[in-house]
């Protein structure tokens, strides 16, 4: 398994090391020190070894900041961690606060006294963060201290060491695009923000640019490390060698100079010495990459990371690669989706599921030669009122049995060599409510009016967001989440800049891939969710149109469950797209499945009533 449901946590551990930490403070002449959930390159996923805030609180988290000072320890959440923060820490020692309403900056202006000497390690915040920490501390007459060495590493005994899983090449027939060609024109994206060099952070953009795969993270295959690309003269890749392969060595060799990570400060000083022009991105790059830059005669650039646009726009290999992954992905969900209508209510629990959808894939996979090769995500296995929590991940405290008459959230991916998926069903198990029929099919006319959607070119995500929400408007309904967010080709499932929400200020191009998955929620008794893939492309001409526009392919196959469905609640093309796009699933993922499956998917794809078409 990918994934595993019992959470090591002793929430009483907090005490002890935070009175370590404490110590170390008095040691160090520091009123205070604050601790992130990220590591040094700010991804979803940290290493074990970085997981520094989960050692310190016991919190686990995908996103938090702790401040320790001598006298009070603080723990800083978002909306979907309020309840999982006080199961897994000490209420004795921390006190708890919104990392939105009440963030570490509002906080410190708030709480630090004048003098005050407050720690902080530079490798992992970004310089945006370290901005607004210090005007924070400024203002209330406190100092925010960049410390050496960050002291969780130095208490921590049996902090695991970096991972070092091995780095493979990204074959071209996936990646689409030759590296050395990638960074080319990469190397005139820096040249044209007017630098001479510019640190990619992200192992995103790593991965992406050298055409590299590794698994140093959870459910994204990266491998951890930094590029020094320059706009002329050779490349720097900072990664450890013992991760690399001997093919992969000598591939990488041919693109750039390979150094150990450790020499990065070093390569980066004497750049800076030569007068160097540096572009770093304020939201990405960690506030020591500044300092050494600016602290040794160079200058800094404020430029968005050059990777990120050119690798949320894919390629044809990279669509092709997606349009076949979602064909696999289909056939396993459309398996496990049949497994679990011939189950008797009542004798399935959400654990069960994750594991009989995990093996659906696995087996898909093998048999078509293209293994699974990680989970996209712990798959969101939700029955009755844990569906309508947002975020929820299935433990063994939570495992709840499916019982007839509630409703089942399903959100889960597969990494592919070929691509990224991610996928959302909701069933009925037993008899629906009307109320449940109602909610689901508004959600799924949100989710239809997205994929049928043309749109100028020069659109932007947040201007296409209420489209998903209207029906739901309409009956004075929402839900707290955005639409979509951008995905990638064998990368991680959350990528951005693109995205379908309010916040998604980015233009939507051709290429790139979103979810589209809007939903609806009631605490306490269920949630609905229905997600499918999209791919930004042109739209086919109409013959009185005076533009060309835009719109989506939609990349997901497997079908959405007609019980659910109130026909009447849909309009002629949304049962027209309906029809057709189960029409789809069946053309492209009948001939995967055989036996019960396949006549299981004949039935849930074909045409709705005909009386009901209006
Ligand atoms: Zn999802
Ligand atoms: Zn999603």
């Amino acid at each position: 398994m990918f994934q595993s449901f019992d959470e090591v946590n002793d929430p009483t551990l907090g005490r002890e090391r935070v009175a370590r930490l404490r110590e170390w403070l008095t040691r160090n002449d520091l009123d205070g020190f604050i601790v992130p959930r990220s590591d040094e390159h700010q991804g979803e996923y940290v290493a074990a070894r970085s997981e520094r805030l989960k050692w310190l609180t016991g919190f686990s988290g995908s996103a938090g900041v702790a401040i320790v000072l001598v006298g009070r320890a603080v723990v800083f959440v978002d909306g979907r961690y309020t309840l999982q923060v006080r199961d897994q820490t000490d209420p004795q020692v921390f006190a708890y606060e919104s990392l939105i309403d009440n963030p570490p900056p509002k906080w410190i202006k708030a709480n630090l006294g004048k003098g005050a000497r407050l720690g902080f390690d530079p490798w992992l915040h970004t310089i945006g963060d370290v901005k607004a920490l210090r005007e924070a501390a400024e203002k209330t007459g406190a100092e925010l201290v960049p410390v050496d060495a960050n002291p969780i590493d130095q208490l921590w005994a049996d902090q695991p060491a970096a991972p070092l899983e091995p780095v493979e090449i990204h074959p071209i027939e996936y990646a689409g695009e030759l590296a050395k060609d990638k960074l080319s024109r990469l190397a005139a994206a820096i040249a044209k923000e007017g630098a001479t060099h510019t640190v990619l952070t992200d192992p995103s953009s790593l991965a992406w640019a050298f055409n590299i795969r590794g698994a140093d993270v959870p459910h994204t295959p990266l491998a951890l490390g930094f590029a020094v690309l320059a706009a002329e003269g050779p490349h720097l890749l900072f990664m450890d060698k013992r991760k690399l392969p001997m093919k992969t060595e000598a591939y990488l060799t041919q693109l750039a100079d390979l150094r150990p990570p450790s020499a990065l400060e070093a390569e980066l000083v004497a750049l800076a010495k030569s007068g160097a022009r540096i572009a770093l991105d304020p939201v990405l790059a960690a506030d020591r990459l500044r300092t050494l830059v600016t602290e040794n005669g160079g200058a800094v650039v404020t430029a968005p990371d050059p990777a990120r646009i050119p690798r949320a726009t894919k390629n044809g290999a990279e669509i092709a690669g997606a349009r076949a992954a979602h064909r696999r992905d289909g056939a396993a969900v459309v398996k496990l989706l049949c497994w679990l209508d011939a189950q008797a209510p009542d004798t399935l629990d959400e654990i069960a599921v994750v594991t009989k959808l995990e093996e659906k894939r696995r087996i898909t996979g093998d048999e078509t030669q293209m293994p699974l090769r990680d989970v996209s995500f712990a798959t969101i296995a939700g029955a009755g009122p844990n569906g309508a929590i947002m975020h929820y991940r299935v433990s063994s405290a939570t495992n709840r049995p499916l019982r007839s008459g509630e409703l089942f959230l399903l959100d889960s991916g597969g990494q592919y060599q070929d691509g990224t998926t991610d996928i959302t069903r909701t069933v009925p198990i037993g008899q629906p409510t009307e109320e449940m029929r109602t909610r689901y099919t508004l959600v799924l006319k949100g989710m239809i009016e997205i994929s049928m959607l043309r749109f100028p070119p020069g659109v932007r995500g947040s201007d296409l967001d209420a489209v998903a929400r209207l029906a739901l408007w309409k009956a004075g309904l929402d839900y707290a989440h955005g639409t979509g967010h951008g995905v990638g080709s064998y990368l991680s499932v959350h990528e951005g800049p693109q995205r379908l929400a309010k916040t998604g200020t980015e233009k939507l191009l051709e290429g790139m891939i979103l979810s589209n998955e809007p939903g609806y929620y009631k605490p306490g008794s269920y949630g609905i969710r229905l997600e499918n893939l999209i791919l930004v492309t042109p739209a086919e001409a109409l013959p009185d149109g005076d533009i060309a526009m835009h719109g989506f392919e939609t990349l997901t196959l497997a079908p959405f469950d007609k019980r659910m469905l109130k026909t009447d609640l849909l309009n002629r093309d949304e049962v027209h797209w309906l029809d057709e796009y189960h029409a789809r699933v069946m053309r492209e993922i009948g001939p995967m499945v055989g036996g019960e499956v396949l006549a299981w998917l004949e039935k849930a794809t074909a045409p709705l009533p005909h009386d009901d078409k209006g």
